[in-house]
């Protein structure tokens, strides 16, 4: 992309997009999972995609070749192999170049959702012409084909990892663009500033206006304000898409299965009032709030001689030690003991939530008990199933995904967050060589740094081994 105004935005070997349009080879893949299922549906994407579904392709609801179809419609019919076998019944919607994801022609073939089957018809595409797709293929045509930025391609693959309405939610937001135009609209202050700079250091005899230094800064400090914001959203976005390792802690019988069976809504532990019953390490994933906890349910903490549930232990403080998120789980029933104080001190700098369990009985001490400790508590009994709502809110406010708003611009992944860094530290270099008294040209190799970890963001500057990177992650078929 040629940035209008800028003569002075390099990178090594950019991508020309759109350059080997023309001479890609048309592709197929099997893009539904690698299951059976109902439906199977292969892809065909290229300059070929119509030709070669048309030799596969025997339509029956219409006297029309597949060529002479208008884009976005279907025709029901039989697939067949270059024998003039018949592999199956199948519906074949048509897109024409540039109306489809990959902006190419396209062809989709569903057909049923048996594995062997579709395989077969695959084989079949292949003989007809196409090569099969590498993996994310299809998604990186739609980015080289201009369709789709780096922010809205990467937002494909986390519409398919979502486990919540709020990580769909958030990546379908992403999808339509928020993340790249809040990017652009950063970036087109930053590239309007280089531009008049450039324009005033490069042509001095010319009637350029002066910048004024202290609008310069402002324009930085603007930009730079609106990138640390954008930059601190990626940690909570980060949990909404993942999830949180969630470790639950606590010596024997305090009622950490229990507690994991209450926020599964179902048994996963078993619960027993024999002490180390728990010897193994039970996980499981569930939805709490607008978070998925991969939840771990481990051995009680106590001192044993039992071999098995030594090794259970161990397991259970390595599990603590990578946890994201502690639920510590203490018996209002019983006196605290020396073990529920070696908890508190081993989590006191982990995130952490401090339980008391067992409301339901008479409790021998109060929530005062562990106020010191500077950890939200909550109370509950997970055996009679009170208290969940307040351990959710309890949760959302510790993650700080209470007020997330999934259709506010969201830092998805590690490489958008790095690209966000640099442009944040090249700002500060402007800045700081504004300060230093520097001359505007020096300011301006910091402006133009930034101006290029933002392209390089959206991929609009991103380099081929950049993109390369991001969709060999992609499935086959994506
Ligand atoms: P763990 O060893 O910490 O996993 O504890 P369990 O979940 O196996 O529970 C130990 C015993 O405490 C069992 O008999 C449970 O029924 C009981 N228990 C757990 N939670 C509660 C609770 O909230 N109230 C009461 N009354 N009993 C509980």
């Amino acid at each position: 992309m040629v940035v209008e105004g800028s003569t002075t935005i390099f990178l090594a070997s950019p991508i020309v997009i759109g350059k080997r349009k023309g001479v890609m080879k048309t592709i197929a893949a099997i893009s539904t999972a690698p299951a059976v299922g109902g439906i199977g549906v292969i892809r065909i994407s290229g300059d070929d995609a119509i030709a070669v579904a048309a030799r596969v392709f025997r339509a029956v609801s219409t006297k029309k070749a597949l060529c002479e179809m208008q884009g976005y419609t279907a025709a029901f019919g039989y697939v067949q192999n270059a024998a003039g076998q018949t592999l199956d019944e199948c519906v074949a919607l048509v897109f024409k170049a540039p109306h489809s994801f990959t902006g190419e022609d396209v062809v989709e073939l569903s057909c049923h959702g048996g594995l062997f089957l579709l395989k077969k018809v695959l084989e079949a595409v292949y003989a007809a012409g196409a090569v099969p797709a590498e993996a994310g293929e299809f998604t990186k045509r739609a980015f080289l084909n201009k369709k789709i930025d780096l922010t809205e391609a990467e937002a494909v693959a986390s519409i398919i990892a979502a486990q919540s309405d709020a990580s769909a939610a958030a990546a379908m937001s992403a999808k339509e663009g928020a993340l790249f135009q809040k990017i652009s609209q950063i970036n087109a202050s930053l590239i309007a500033l280089s531009a008049h700079l450039a324009a005033w250091t490069d042509y001095p005899d010319d009637d350029i206006e002066a910048i004024d230094t202290a609008h310069l800064k402002n324009v930085i400090l603007q930009a730079k304000q609106e990138s640390r914001e954008l930059l601190e959203t990626f940690e909570v976005s980060k949990i909404v898409a993942e999830g949180v390792e969630t470790a639950i802690l606590g010596r024997t019988n305090v009622g950490k299965s229990s507690l994991m069976n209450l926020i599964c809504g179902e048994q996963k532990s078993i619960v027993t009032e024999i002490e180390g019953t728990t010897r193994d390490v039970v996980e499981t994933s569930v939805r709490c709030g607008n978070v998925v906890l991969k939840l771990s349910d481990t051995a009680g903490l106590r001192q044993s001689e039992d071999k098995i549930e030594q090794i259970g232990i161990a397991l259970s403080k390595k599990k603590a030690a990578s946890a994201g998120l502690i639920f510590a789980v203490f018996d209002t029933s019983k006196p605290l003991s020396q073990e529920d104080f070696a908890l508190l001190e081993a989590i006191k700098n982990k995130r952490a939530i401090l339980i008391m369990n067992k409301i339901d009985l008479s409790a021998v001490w109060e929530s005062s008990a562990l106020a010191g400790f500077g950890k939200r508590i909550v109370a509950v009994s997970a055996k009679q199933a009170e208290g969940y709502e307040a351990l959710v809110q309890a949760v959302e406010e510790e993650l700080g995904t209470k007020d997330f708003n999934p259709y506010a611009p969201l830092l998805a992944t590690a490489r958008q967050k790095n690209c966000l860094a640099t442009a944040l530290s090249c700002m500060e270099e402007a800045l700081e060589a504004i300060e230093a008294g520097l001359t505007l040209d020096a300011v301006n190799v910091s402006i133009d740094a930034a101006v290029s970890a933002f392209l390089e963001l959206t991929g609009e500057r991103a380099t081929e081994k950049i993109t390369d990177e991001i969709f060999k992650h992609f499935c086959v078929g994506k």
